[in-house]
C-alpha cells in the first residue's frame, strides 16, 4: 500500500479520502489554506500544512506549494479528490515528474479526456456512442460547416473542445444564425480557454443525464459499476443523484456499460472514472469523461459494496483489481442529496457559523459531511457542505428513508437548500423516476 498520502483537497472529499486512509493504515497529509485550518480533516490527519492563503489560486490550485508540501513530508501519493486540479493533466505531471504517486490516470490520458474532440475520437474508436456530429473540428471552410450542420439537422449545439463546466456551449436553431454563432463561441473560447477549437453536435431536446461508474487498473483488468442518474440539475450542477438508474432500457444499459469497460482498456485508463451520457428515446450519447471520483460516488458504493475510493488508492499503488466484472451485482437503490450552504430560494451561498449540527442517523442512511457545531464556512470555496445517502431495497423505500433523514436534519446559523431536497424528494414528477435534465429549472421556474 501507499505509504504516505497528500489529500491535495478539503471539505467533505478530503474527510472521505482520510477515512478511506485510515481504514487502510496510510498515513495521511493534510494540505490548507489559511482559513481551512479548522477543517475537520486537517484535525484527523497525520500531519497538516498550511500551503497558502484563502484563494484557492494560492492554495488548493497552486501546484508548487501542493508538491512542496509532499517533499517536507516526505509523502508518497497524491490525491486530488475532485474539482480543483484533479483534471489538471500538467498538475498530474509534475506529481509524478517530483517523484510522487498520482492517484488517478497518466497526465497522457487526462489530457486526451480534457478536449472533448479527442475525446470523442478516442470514444468512437473504442464503440462507446457518441451525439452525431461533426467528428472533429469545424474549419474556416463554411460550405463543408453548413452542410455538416444539415446533415446532423437543427438545433445543433456549438462546443468548445477545451470547455467545462457548462461554459463554451451555444445552441443554434436554425442555418442563418450558424456562421455568427460559430465566431462568437470560438472567440469566447479563446478567452475563456486559450483554444478557439469548436465543434458541433446534434442538441438534443430532453435528454436524461445518466453516468456509468468504472474502475481500471492500468493492467488489463477494468469494470463498470452501473449507472447513476444525475438529470435533476440547476445550471449543469448536480443536486440530487440515483443509483441504479431508473426506467433504462435493459440491453442499451449492458451495452453501454460493456463498451465503457472496454474503453478504459482501450485508452489504457488507470483508476475511478464516469463516462458521463445524454440518455434519450432509450438511447446514450456520450457527452464527456471525468477522470477523477465524483460528488455521486457514494450512491454507486452503496449499490455495490465496493469502496470506489479504497479501490482508488490500491490501484495507485500498483495493486490489480481484486475482483471482475462477475463479481460486481447491483443490489437495492441509493439516493444522493447534495446540501449545500445556500440560501433555498434564491441560491446566494450563505457561509457563516454553524451553531448547531445534527445529521441524520438510522439504518439505510450515511452521511458524508465535514461539519461540526460551531465550525464557520467560508466564503471562499464551493458551497457544498454535506451529502445525505439513504439506501434500501427499493427506490421508494430509499426515498421514504430520505424523506425522513431530512427531517432530522437540523444545521442552524447557516441556510442551506435543505427545505429544496424536501421539495424535490415529495415531488410527483421526480418520483416517477424518468425527468430530463430541464426537469428542474423549470420547476423552479428558471427556464
Ligand atoms: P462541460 O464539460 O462544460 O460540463 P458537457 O459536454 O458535459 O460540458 O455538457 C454540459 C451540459 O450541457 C450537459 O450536461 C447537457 O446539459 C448540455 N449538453 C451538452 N451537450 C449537449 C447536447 N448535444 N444536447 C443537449 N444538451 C447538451
Amino acid at each position: 500500500m501507499l505509504e504516505k498520502l497528500v489529500i491535495a483537497n478539503r471539505g467533505e472529499i478530503a474527510l472521505r479520502i482520510l477515512r478511506a486512509c485510515k481504514e487502510l493504515d496510510i498515513p495521511t497529509v493534510a494540505v490548507h489554506s489559511k482559513v481551512d485550518a479548522d477543517l475537520m480533516h486537517v484535525r484527523l490527519a497525520d500531519e497538516a500544512v498550511c500551503i497558502g492563503p484563502n484563494p484557492s489560486s494560492k492554495s488548493y490550485l497552486h501546484i508548487p506549494a501542493i508538491i512542496a508540501a509532499a517533499e517536507i513530508t516526505d509523502a508518497a501519493a497524491i490525491h486530488p479528490g475532485y474539482g480543483f486540479l484533479a483534471e489538471n493533466a500538467d498538475f498530474a505531471e509534475q506529481v509524478e515528474r517530483s517523484g510522487f504517486v498520482f492517484v488517478g490516470p497518466s497526465a497522457d490520458v487526462i489530457r486526451m479526456m480534457g478536449d472533448k474532440v479527442s475525446a470523442i475520437k478516442s470514444m468512437q474508436a473504442a464503440g462507446v456512442p457518441t451525439v452525431p456530429g461533426s467528428d472533429g473540428p469545424i474549419t474556416q471552410d463554411n460550405d463543408r460547416t453548413l452542410r455538416i450542420a444539415n446533415d446532423i439537422g437543427y438545433p445543433v449545439i456549438i462546443k468548445a473542445a477545451a470547455g467545462g463546466g457548462g461554459r463554451g456551449m451555444r445552441v443554434v436553431n436554425e442555418e442563418s444564425e450558424l456562421l455568427n454563432s460559430i465566431d462568437l463561441t470560438r472567440s469566447e473560447a479563446m478567452a475563456a480557454f486559450g483554444d478557439a477549437t469548436v465543434y458541433l453536435e446534434k442538441f438534443l431536446q430532453n435528454p436524461r443525464h445518466i453516468e456509468i461508474q468504472v474502475l481500471a487498473d492500468g493492467k488489463g483488468h477494468a469494470v463498470h459499476l452501473g449507472d447513476r442518474d444525475c438529470s435533476l440539475q440547476r445550471r449543469h450542477q448536480k443536486v440530487l443523484e440515483e443509483a441504479p438508474a431508473p426506467n433504462i432500457d435493459q440491453d442499451a444499459r449492458a451495452e453501454v456499460a460493456a463498451s465503457c469497460a472496454q474503453a478504459c482498456l482501450d485508452i489504457g485508463y488507470r483508476g475511478a472514472g464516469t463516462f458521463e451520457f445524454l440518455y434519450e428515446d432509450g438511447r446514450f450519447y456520450f457527452i464527456e469523461m471525468n477522470t477523477r471520483v465524483q460528488v455521486e460516488h457514494p450512491v454507486t458504493e452503496m449499490v455495490t459494496g465496493i469502496d470506489i475510493v479504497r479501490e482508488q488508492l490500491s490501484i495507485a499503488a500498483g495493486n490489480s483489481l481484486s475482483f471482475t466484472q462477475d463479481d460486481v451485482s447491483i443490489t437495492g437503490h441509493s439516493i444522493e442529496c447534495r446540501i449545500n450552504a445556500e440560501d433555498p430560494e434564491t441560491f446566494m451561498p450563505s457561509p457563516g457559523k454553524v451553531e448547531q449540527y445534527h445529521p441524520p442517523g438510522g439504518s439505510g442512511v450515511r452521511v458524508d459531511s465535514h461539519l461540526y457545531s460551531g465550525y464557520s464556512v467560508p466564503p471562499y470555496y464551493d458551497s457544498l457542505v454535506a451529502k445525505v445517502i439513504t439506501t434500501a431495497n427499493t427506490r421508494e423505500a430509499a426515498l421514504k428513508r430520505m424523506r425522513n433523514a431530512l427531517e432530522e436534519m437540523v444545521v442552524q446559523g447557516i441556510r442551506t437548500n435543505i427545505p429544496l431536497q424536501q421539495m424535490l424528494v415529495t415531488d410527483e414528477g421526480f418520483l416517477k423516476g424518468s425527468v430530463n435534465i430541464h426537469y428542474l429549472e423549470k420547476k423552479l421556474g428558471l427556464s
